[in-house]
């Protein structure tokens, strides 16, 4: 499908016509514009439910076999870490490389794992390469077993990590931290859980995670059913039988019904295709599915790999995903091949020869493609034409997360599954019995949600389920009531010593562990340049954190892109005011420039931008 590229005399890129191309742009733009129109709904991202009071249990944690019963703790600490899933395992240890030993994790969850400890779900695999997402692996010495790695090698991983530096006797499970109270006098915040502990903290980091509340949609009726109900990141084995491997043998005689056909949905859809007695799987915009192309990992290149390897891997990957020129591909996979192919249309040429309407135009041609490639794979496995046709997503390849599996597809092809296609407005509403879509009712035993995660920028407390109050008692949730306000991402004007981890107007790149590890290692250096300074408090200048608001919210390539995208949390449902969503609100040049360009301000040693007293 891939003409090669020509050039004119000047020797700029030729941009091909549609007559080369094989379709329209145009025409293409009209139609993904026309189904993006199709799904937006005046309720945005009001249309999914907080799961609070009758609905408190689809948070609760079904993996917790026993209690932990302990006396509260009262303790001065240097640091209390809110949050064990990487973020704050990273931040854990790079403190202790950096000389700071005093630190608590606090987390509500029974383990070491964050997304990994929740997302149990049957066949849940990361979709980045084991060797860049799975941290501290030159550290740990652990070998991956494949290319891609499934969740339950993913959370044993969190656990070595934890063994490996020896976070358990610090961490707290089972824990939730209700309340931070900076307290001026003492220069410290004192951090209160629902165990009746209080931490007298020099600095408080938190990593609570992105999307760790499950969310619902607001669906008539959907407290009504009298079936059994779950969401996928609370997956209920007791009722499916079976293990994050499928085998799911307790449903054999059930009809099960599916909502949701995301990043999670395409994970788990084959295993409940191959166990429910019958599965109906309620889509109300298709995902694009490509092909896994997962295998063993080759443990003599593996031990071939020296000292550093996987820090030039990450820098290798966000590199040729930002659009910077790399010599190699050292990951080279799906995620890669997408930015390759915009670099192979630009020729050895680059983007400088073209105006920024001809650089969008090649943009979209190489997205358009891709999208034409990845439909055409829907119609070489699905055997129904009309599912095939509604399994085929219409939208710009950025604006939701990609998927890549290689049983998704193939699932419709089975009698016992039936695809019901919303016709992008999304399930009608619950009844007693079951779901009904454009008046029809489905009967079914269980319903599950693969609704995905709260995802709100100026909900944060809410999300980390907890009250922050800075100083004079100002709470976290009035000062970033028109939005985030933070300085690099990390610090706020009058929430001293409090350092977030996440996408909190830091930069972006697609692979969550490494983000999380960059902020690690420069809140650790923060953290021991304070101290080396005979400081006891950091706090962003008001002017800084000013500045830096604007920039992160100041227009730029992706907030256009996804501004035209199909709805969903990346732009808050479509009805993004430009820094809202998931992906907005975040440092312009990317991820790689991000850090860049912290790391350049840690080596001016002037901490510009911070007090300190
Ligand atoms: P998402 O938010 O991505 O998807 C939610 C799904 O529910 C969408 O298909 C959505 O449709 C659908 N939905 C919501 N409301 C309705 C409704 N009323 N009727 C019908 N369908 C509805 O959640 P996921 O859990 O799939 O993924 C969340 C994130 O978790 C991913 O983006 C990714 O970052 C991460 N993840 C990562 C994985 C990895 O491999 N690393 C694997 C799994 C998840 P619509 O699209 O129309 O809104």
């Amino acid at each position: 499908m891939n003409k090669p590229v020509k050039f004119d005399a000047s020797g700029k890129p030729h941009i091909p016509t549609a007559e080369e191309l094989g379709f329209d742009p145009a025409e293409m733009r009209r139609k993904y514009d026309a189904e993006r129109t199709r799904r937006l709904r005046p309720d945005g991202a009001r249309q999914y439910l907080d799961i609070e009071g009758d609905l408190k249990q689809y948070n609760d944690d079904p993996y917790i076999t026993a209690r932990i019963e302990r006396a509260p703790v009262t303790e001065d600490i240097e640091v209390a870490i809110l949050g064990a899933g990487f973020g704050g395992m990273l931040l854990a240890a790079r403190l202790q490389e950096a000389g700071i030993r005093s630190f608590r994790i606090i987390e509500r969850a029974g383990d070491f794992g964050g997304t990994w400890y929740w997302n149990r779900y049957p066949g849940a695999q990361c979709d980045v390469e084991s060797y860049i997402y799975l941290p501290l692996l030159d550290e740990t010495g652990y070998m991956p077993k494949e290319k891609y790695s499934f969740g339950p090698e993913i959370y044993e991983h969190a656990q070595r990590i934890g063994r490996h530096y020896d976070l358990y006797p610090r961490a707290h499970f089972q824990t939730q931290v209700r309340e931070l109270r900076w307290d001026e006098a003492g220069s410290r915040w004192v951090v209160r859980t629902d165990r009746g502990d209080v931490f007298n903290a020099r600095h408080v980091v938190i990593s609570s995670g992105s999307l760790n509340r499950p969310k619902l949609p607001g669906l008539p009726g959907i407290r009504g059913f009298k079936g059994h109900m779950f969401h996928t990141s609370r997956w209920d084995y007791a009722y499916t039988g079976g293990s994050s491997e499928g085998n799911l043998d307790k449903l054999g005689d059930k009809r099960v019904g599916i909502v949701g056909t995301g990043a999670t949905g395409i994970q788990c859809i084959p295993h409940l295709g191959k166990a429910a007695g019958h599965l109906y799987v309620f889509q109300r915009t298709a995902s694009f599915v490509d092909e896994r192309r997962n295998s063993p990992t080759d443990p003599a290149w593996y031990r071939s790999l020296k000292r550093g390897w996987q820090a030039e891997r990450n820098q290798n990957f966000a590199s040729l995903l930002a659009g910077i020129p790399v010599e190699t591909d050292l990951v080279s996979d799906g995620w890669t091949d997408l930015f390759k192919s915009l670099n192979e249309l630009l020729g050895g040429a680059g983007a400088a020869s073209l105006s920024p309407e001809e650089l969008a135009l090649l943009g979209e041609i190489v997205d358009y493609r891709h999208g034409n490639r990845l439909r055409a794979r829907v119609d070489s496995i699905v055997k129904d034409p009309a599912t095939a046709e509604a399994l085929k997503a219409w939208y710009r390849p950025w604006c939701k997360r990609p998927t890549f599996n290689d049983e998704y597809l193939p699932t419709f092809n089975r009698p016992n599954v039936t695809l019901v296609d919303t016709g992008g407005k999304g399930v009608d509403r619950v009844t007693e019995k079951g779901v009904v879509v454009d008046g029809v009712e489905y009967a079914l035993d269980c319903l599950i949600f693969a609704t995905g995660f709260e995802v709100s920028r100026v909900t944060y407390t809410h999300q980390a389920d907890l009250e922050i109050f800075g100083r004079n008692g100002q709470k976290l949730g009035d000062h970033w009531a028109q939005g985030m306000r933070t300085y690099h991402g990390l610090l706020s004007h009058g929430f001293p010593n409090l350092f977030h981890m996440g996408f909190t107007q830091t930069g972006f790149s697609p692979n969550f562990s490494d983000n999380l590890n960059r902020q690690a290692e420069h809140i650790a250096g923060v953290l021991a340049e304070v101290a080396a300074r005979g400081r006891t408090s950091v706090e962003a200048t008001q002017q800084a954190e000013a500045d830096w608001v604007a920039l992160v919210n100041s227009p730029n390539q992706m907030t256009e892109y996804l501004a035209n995208c199909t709805p969903g949390y990346y732009n808050a449902e479509g009805t993004s005011k430009g820094n809202d969503g998931f992906l907005q609100g975040q440092y312009p040049g990317g991820g790689v420039q991000f850090y860049e360009m912290l790391a350049q301000w840690r080596a001016k040693g002037d901490l510009a931008g911070l007090s300190l007293r």
